[in-house]
């Protein structure tokens, strides 16, 4: 698992593309997700480990994401769905590329135990990036916000 803002990051753009806007929010909640669920049980309650295990596969967040999505009115529904689907998708497309001392994640749960993953950094390897993701983050944020200023001027007024 990468950390949070590494996931934020990796997706932060995509959600900049126009056909995501409106659902920008829950595009990025959902790829955040996977650890937001389980981490704290892990954290909190270690013995647990093992339900952590199944939460952080793709048959369960799909589970979840069609449960949370239909909380939307149905205007939003199904872009809530798929928002929250994608999201989790490049979640775990990142986590994929990770490696582990141990057994990695079970994509496959609960039909195969079978554990893989390319291997091409360790988790924590990202850590020293994070501040360069936040800054970069804020700034196309701040960028964003004053274009959308700029052009919410009228001319002759503002
Ligand atoms: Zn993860």
């Amino acid at each position: 698992m990468p950390e949070l803002v590494t996931h934020a990051f990796s997706v932060y753009f995509i959600g900049m593309h126009p056909s995501v806007k409106r659902v920008r929010w829950l595009f990025y909640f959902g790829v955040l997700l996977p650890d937001v669920i389980s981490r704290p049980i892990y954290i909190l309650w270690p013995r647990w480990f093992g339900y952590t295990v199944a939460m952080h596969t793709p048959i369960f967040m799909l589970i979840v994401c069609l449960l949370l999505a239909e909380f939307f009115a149905s205007p939003l529904k199904i872009k809530a769905r798929w928002a929250l689907l994608a999201g989790c998708g490049f979640h775990f497309l990142l986590d994929l590329f990770q490696k582990h001392i141990g057994a990695g994640y079970f994509w496959l749960f609960p039909f195969s135990w079978r554990s893989f993953e390319i291997g091409l950094f360790w988790p924590e390897a990202t850590l020293p990036l994070v501040p360069i993701w936040l800054l970069l983050m804020v700034a196309f944020e701040g960028i964003w916000l004053l274009r959308r200023r700029k052009s919410q001027v009228i001319p002759g007024i503002g």
